[in-house]
């Protein structure tokens, strides 16, 4: 049975369609210093249990998402739009 993620604009669709791009992590400011945009570009969690990832649906509606997922159990928890989301960060 085919594993299926929830897309925001596409709906119910396989898991092979979609890229993984890597931990949603916040951008340090411009003049953070070496040791900020060293841990940002090359330093990533690997956690056991609730991860965030930028996800690409790339073989459809080509939109990125942020997708909420359990590492230990593969259970994805969220699927969001990445562009919404960041609105509503900048809206807080
Ligand atoms: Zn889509």
């Amino acid at each position: 049975m085919a594993s299926l993620i929830s897309c925001p604009h596409c709906g119910s669709r396989p898991k092979e369609e979609f890229t993984v791009k890597g931990a949603v992590v916040k951008r340090p400011e411009p003049d953070a210093g070496e040791t900020a945009w060293m841990d940002y570009v090359y330093l990533r969690d690997n956690p056991r249990g609730r991860y965030r990832e930028y996800w690409h649906h790339t073989s459809a509606c080509r939109r990125w998402l942020i997708v909420t997922r359990d590492t230990v159990t593969h259970e994805i928890e969220s699927t969001i739009d990445a562009a919404e989301a960041g609105r509503a960060e900048v809206r807080s």
